[in-house]
């Protein structure tokens, strides 16, 4: 199928994307990578009237480190982190993660702010986000203003941008020495979206965990931060895991997708936890 007919506009400015999105609100739609928008499109899932182009915004692109965290433009792309060594240096969970996207193709156009702005519940970046505490910045007419990534993804596909807003860039401060990090992932083949999947990272003292987060995705509408089962290992010695994943039936209640009942996702939740906290207090 082709895509419906659409005008087309390649921003050159954040200040001209704002004025195009305030004029046309729901009827445009922002372009990025373009790596699930034009997939809707030629399905017919989505018919916006026009394309606002931000893929050649330079000053929503890169990667700055500085002041106890590192900033990721919105168009930072899925392989420009992969292959970063300030991120492979300080928030490594994103490097192990991001193999885990699709494929190297994709991955090449594919952005970060992308992923994040579509909230698919599959995918691995809002999950990272979610355990890494990251900070949004979302934009508009009227300024901008700053939601945690906690509080940023509110349900299937849903989040908290309002219509005229662009995510532009990402915060996430940098874990202090001694923590670490563990990304596990269960799909079908390499580079499909994760049946489950879990982000996590913690304070490894001598083998016992604190500042525990467990991220899943693949399990609910959004990310899911699995508190009973953080609080279950928290300050407590590697050895408690089981109780972590004993404790998940009281954080998540995944519904069946194509492939799997809710309780084979459930017993996947709770095989990648061990892995996962396996390599948090290794
Ligand atoms: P686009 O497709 O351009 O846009 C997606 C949506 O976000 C649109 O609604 C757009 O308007 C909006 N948007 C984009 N940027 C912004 C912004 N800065 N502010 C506000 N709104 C914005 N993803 C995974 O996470 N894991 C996978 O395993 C995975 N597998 C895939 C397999 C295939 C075959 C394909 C085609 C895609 C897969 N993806 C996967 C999706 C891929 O990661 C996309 O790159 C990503 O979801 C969207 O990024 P994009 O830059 O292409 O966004």
């Amino acid at each position: 199928m082709k895509a419906p007919a659409f005008a087309y506009v390649r921003a050159r400015s954040l200040a001209e994307v704002l004025d195009l999105l305030q004029k046309h609100g729901d009827r445009a739609r922002l372009l990025a990578g373009g790596q699930s928008l034009i997939a809707t499109l030629n399905m017919r899932l989505s018919a916006p009237e026009l394309l606002i182009d931000i893929s050649r915004l330079r000053e929503l692109s890169g990667i700055k480190v500085g002041n106890g965290r590192v900033r990721i433009g919105a168009l930072t792309t899925h392989a420009e982190i992969e292959r970063s060594a300030e991120i492979a240096k300080h928030l490594p969970l994103l490097a192990q993660a991001a193999p885990h996207i699709a494929h190297a193709a994709i991955r090449n156009v594919g952005t970060f702010g992308g992923s994040l702005a579509l909230a698919d519940p599959a995918a691995e970046w809002p999950a990272c986000c979610v355990a890494l505490d990251a900070r949004f910045t979302l934009a508009g007419k009227r300024g901008t203003r700053q939601v945690r990534a906690r509080e940023f993804f509110k349900g299937l596909y849903s989040t908290a941008l309002r219509p005229a807003e662009v995510l532009t860039q990402v915060d996430i401060p940098i874990p202090g020495p001694g923590y670490r990090s563990a990304f596990v992932e269960l799909a079908r083949r390499r580079g499909d979206y994760a049946i489950v999947g879990l982000a996590a990272l913690a304070k490894n003292a001598r083998g016992a965990l604190s500042d525990v987060r467990l991220a899943f995705f693949g399990v609910g509408a959004a990310p899911v931060l699995a508190k009973s089962a953080m609080a279950a290992i928290d300050g407590k010695p590697a050895s408690s895991g089981a109780a972590a994943a004993k404790a998940l039936d009281k954080d998540l209640d995944p519904g069946p997708d194509l492939y799997s009942s809710a309780a084979t996702k459930m017993q996947l939740a709770r095989v990648l936890t061990g892995r996962a906290l396996a390599t948090l207090a290794a």
